[in-house]
Formats: C-alpha cells, sequence, structure tokens
C-alpha cells in the first residue's frame, strides 16, 4: 500500500483505543472536541505528502515499487540524507515548524532503529530479522508512530530496581505469543492520533533487578490493555482566527499506561540482555538518526518566528529603534546558525563501514540539540519584550465585531499598526493572535516545555557533552603553548 492520504489515515484511528481525557474516554478523536483539530491537520500532513507537485520531494520509489515517504529509507549515500532533509523540510517549512512531531520524525527514529539489527541481533539473529520486519511493516502501511522512550519520572535517585517493581513498564512473564508488559512510560505525543507505539532506549538497567526493563517493542496504540492517559487539551475549539496555533497544531501528550498488555513476539527487538540494551543509543547513532528532523524542523520554526518578530516591530515601527534592531539581529544570527548546522550535517556525514549507513554528522547535530532549547526561549523573550502590550490589545473576532457594531467602522483606526502596515497586507488583530499563540496561550507554554525537553534535559545533556568529547587536540594547544622551550623562544 506504501503512502496514505489524509482519509486513508482518519479511517485507520477509528478503533479500540483508551484515550482517556477530562474524566472520560475520547469516542473518536476525528471528531471529539480537543483532538478532532489535530487529527485534521495530520490528515493535510499525509494529503500534502501525495500532493503530485511535490511527490518527488517527499518520496521515493521503494523495494516493493510503491511511493514512500524518503523518512522510511535506511540512507545508504549522502543524496539520501540531502533527499530526506528536502522532505522534512517541505512540511516543516509549510507549517511554521508547528508541528513537533509530524509523522515523518517517527518513521526515521523507526529507520534508524532498523538500520542497527547487526547491533540487536549480534546474541540473537531473531531480533534483528524481527526489527527489519517491524521497519518494512511500518513502510508499506504508512504506520503513523508515537514513541515512549522515557521512564516516568518518579524517583531518579533511588536505582529502579530498588523502586516498586512495574512502575516503569517492565516484562511480567512470557506466553508462547510474546510477553505481558506491566507499568508506565512516558510521554507519548502524539499517542491519540497514531497507529502504533515504540518503547525503547531507557532506562539503562544494571542487574538482574532491572533486567525487566531492558525490552524494546513496538504495540498497536489500540492493543487491549493499553492506555492512554492526556493532558488537558489545550486546544479551546475558537476559530482558527482566534488561535490560529492551538485550533491546529495541539498534538497533545499522554502517559501510557499498560496494564498487563500482551505484547506479540514479532513485535519485540530488545529483550533482556543488559548489554545490548544498554549501548543502544551509542550503536544505534541515537542523535543522529533522529536528530536530522529535529534539526531541520527548528531551522523552520526559527524561520517562522524570525518573520513574526520582524512584523510585530514593523508593525509599530519599533524596528527603527537600536535596541529592538539588536533583538531581530540576534534572530538572524540564530536562523543562521542553524541553516549552517542543517546543511554541515549533512555534507559532514559519514559511512558507517559495519552496516554501509549514512550518518549526519554527529558534532553537527549534537550542537544543533544543544543549542536549540537555549535559542528557543530568548527567541520567545524577544518577542515578547519587542510586542509589549501589544499581545492584550487584540480583541477576537466576535469582539471586534460588537464593538464595530456598537460605535461604527471607524472604532477600528484603535485597532490598527502603523500606516505602510496595511501595504503589507497584514492586518494588526490577526497578526498579535497569532503572536500570542506562539508565546503566551497554554499551548504556548507547552511548546516552551517541549522546545527545553523533548531531547532529554539540557543539563545532563551538556554534561555529557563536555564528558564524551574528546579533549585531546583542545589539551595538545595549551599544552604546546606552554611547552618551556617554546616560551623561552624571542618573539620575532
Ligand atoms: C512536551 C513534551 C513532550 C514530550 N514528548 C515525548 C515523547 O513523545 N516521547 C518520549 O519518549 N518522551 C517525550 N518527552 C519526554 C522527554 O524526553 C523528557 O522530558 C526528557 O528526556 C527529560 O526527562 P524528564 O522529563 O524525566 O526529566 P529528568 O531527566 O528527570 O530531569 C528533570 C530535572 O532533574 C534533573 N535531573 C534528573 N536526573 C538527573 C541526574 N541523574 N543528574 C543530574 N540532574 C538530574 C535534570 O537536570 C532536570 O533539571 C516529552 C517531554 C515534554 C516536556
Amino acid at each position: 500500500m506504501a503512502m496514505r492520504d489524509g482519509a486513508a489515515y482518519l479511517a485507520g484511528l477509528k478503533d479500540q483505543r483508551r484515550i482517556w481525557h477530562n474524566g472520560a474516554l475520547v469516542d473518536d478523536v476525528t471528531t471529539a472536541p480537543g483532538f478532532a483539530n489535530a487529527a485534521h491537520t495530520i490528515a493535510a500532513y499525509y494529503d500534502f505528502q501525495c500532493d503530485p507537485v511535490i511527490r518527488d520531494v517527499i518520496s521515493y520509489e521503494d523495494e516493493d515499487g510503491d511511493r514512500s515517504h524518503r523518512s522510511f529509507k535506511i540512507p545508504r549515500s549522502k543524496d539520501d540524507l540531502r533527499k530526506r532533509g528536502a522532505a522534512y523540510a517541505a512540511w516543516a517549512e509549510h507549517t511554521g515548524g508547528q508541528l513537533g512531531r509530524a509523522p515523518d520524525y517517527m518513521n526515521a527514529a523507526m529507520a534508524g532503529v532498523a538500520a542497527a539489527r547487526h547491533h540487536w541481533g549480534q546474541n540473537n539473529p531473531v531480533l534483528g530479522e524481527r526489527v527489519t520486519n517491524i521497519l518494512d511493516h511500518c513502510r508499506r502501511n504508512d504506520v503513523c508512530l508515537t514513541h515512549t522512550f522515557i521512564t516516568p519520572q518518579i524517583d531518579r535517585k533511588t536505582p529502579l530496581g530498588q523502586q516498586e517493581p512495574f512502575l516503569n513498564a517492565g516484562v511480567v512473564r512470557q506466553t508462547s505469543d510474546g510477553v505481558i508488559v506491566r507499568g508506565a512510560r512516558v510521554l507519548g505525543t502524539l499517542a491519540p492520533f497514531s497507529d502504533e507505539n515504540l518503547s525503547f532506549l531507557m532506562p539503562v538497567v544494571k542487574g538482574e533487578d532491572e533486567l525487566k526493563y531492558a525490552i524494546g517493542f513496538t504495540t498497536r496504540v489500540d492493543t487491549p490493555g493499553l492506555h492512554w492517559v492526556c493532558r488537558d487539551s489545550f486546544d479551546p475549539n475558537r476559530s482558527t482566527r482566534d488561535y490560529p496555533i492551538s485550533s491546529r497544531f495541539e498534538e497533545i501528550d499522554t502517559v501510557a499506561v499498560f496494564d498487563d498488555v500482551e505484547v506479540p513476539w514479532e513485535n519485540v527487538f530488545d529483550y533482556q540482555d543488559e548489554k545490548v540494551h544498554n549501548i543502544a543509543p551509542l550503536a544505534m547513532r541515537f542523535h543522529e538518526s533522529l536528530g536530522h528532523h529535529v534539526i531541520v524542523k527548528n531551522v523552520a520554526k526559527t524561520r517562522f518566528l524570525l518573520g513574526l518578530a520582524h512584523l510585530i516591530a514593523e508593525n509599530a515601527q519599533t524596528n527603527s529603534f537600536i535596541n529592538v534592531q539588536i533583538r531581530l539581529g540576534d534572530i538572524v544570527t540564530m536562523l543562521q546558525t542553524l541553516e549552517s548546522i542543517a546543511l554541515a550535517a549533512v555534507e559532514g556525514a559519514v559511512k558507517n563501514p559495519d552496516n554501509g549507513v549514512w550518518y549526519c554528522n554527529h558534532n553537527a547535530i549534537v550542537a544543533g540539540l544543544r543549542l536549540f532549547p537555549e535559542y528557543y526561549v530568548q527567541i520567545i523573550d524577544h518577542i515578547k519584550q519587542i510586542g509589549g502590550s501589544n499581545f492584550m490589545a487584540a480583541p477576537s473576532a466576535a469582539n471586534m465585531d460588537a464593538i464595530t457594531e456598537a460605535l461604527g467602522p471607524s472604532v477600528e483606526r484603535y485597532f490598527k499598526g502603523a500606516a505602510d502596515m496595511s501595504e503589507s497586507g497584514i492586518e494588526k488583530v490577526p497578526l498579535f493572535r497569532l503572536a500570542w499563540d506562539v508565546v503566551g496561550t497554554s499551548l504556548a507554554g507547552r511548546q516552551e516545555l517541549y522546545e527545553r525537553f523533548f531531547f532529554g534535559d539540557q543539563q545532563v545533556s551538556k554534561s555529557q557533552s563536555y564528558l564524551r568529547f574528546d579533549k585531546t587536540e583542545a589539551v595538545d594547544i595549551v599544552r604546546r603553548l606552554l611547552n618551556p622551550e617554546w616560551l623561552s623562544q624571542e618573539s620575532t
């Protein structure tokens, strides 16, 4: 079958999934308030990938002779990576990078997991075969995946083996058909709108007591016993004019509760092998495999935020002031840095001789992942500082209509920007409604937390960057400059 369109995608969501929201199970995520808009945005993603105009950018002819999204392809050349980046960019630029979990993110994650089949299968070749079969299944059916890579944040100090068992999802027992999994995993963004879930990666395990947590598998979202506990939906169910972002891109975050879920053997690729499990992130090149999508999305998001900041400043002519120009210049520099990183990630890509797979440049990816959480927070701060009270002076469409009727059309002049704005065709009120949805609404707050955390905690990640970085060359320079012979030489 390969690539699906929006209608086929929406039809696939009508099953027995247990999505808990606001005290009840959601009947149908394609129609329920708080969910339907996002479901239709993701349907638009699937229609977009089928658009004949950009078909060749987005998709390739796969092994079966069907069209598949390029993100499913295991990269076998630098050109594959270039083309995959262009496919990511098409949707991300179209939407200002507002849908963090566009399905191509997890398509590529699954391809990255499968590219490491030699790793999973090193002690049990069946596991290597299974991971290839799982990727083929995802590609052939254009499966939309959510993921739960993380252990719930209950007690980060006490080793898991010394905590109450099965707080984090683990293997209760085996059956002839598969394994019974019990416990929770976080944080399944997009789960209500996904077909299947990929669970693996964390925690790092130590010893017999923790081996039950060393597992990697996929499950259907509607598998019996699997419950998805949503936070409140931040889609206010209002018009897209009033809430242009929240009413489209509420991808929702969930806690997955596995209430003795049976996972068929054919879906298990990482099973109770401490060494194989613990070194998986390095063996599969986790950052390079998943980070490419993140970097491309962040370029698109920063470009959109620059446009927003510029128009806000232009609206009140504050971009004539040097301090505002400096803030805008900051955002320009961030965009230039991210664009350069995206380029370096692909052009500096390397082939892994063990499996013949091409991976994005590690240093470029890691630098991009480390920088963006800080950039994002700074950009949001710049936009708030530039916009001032205007965010609060942008009434809803209904309120504008009401006061215009009561006071006459001349009241609209109080809600306009400087005269030259009308030439750009962008009106002040819709502009600030959009901007507030990016910097101030509930979804905006969630987006900031998302950018800070979703690829791991920055502080721990930075400390790992320091500890893992080969410092030999850096230390050699200092050593050379401190060399007594060199120091004693007369400077010429
Ligand atoms: C909006 C959002 C969406 C997300 N979506 C997904 C998703 O779809 N799938 C998924 O798998 N995950 C998702 N995540 C989870 C994300 O991967 C985690 O938030 C991230 O890995 C950090 O883990 P944590 O939240 O448990 O925080 P922790 O790692 O527990 O960190 C919390 C704080 O404690 C400190 N800390 C914790 N442990 C240590 C330590 N050992 N040493 C020093 N300091 C420590 C950290 O520095 C930090 O300040 C999402 C997160 C957010 C916020």
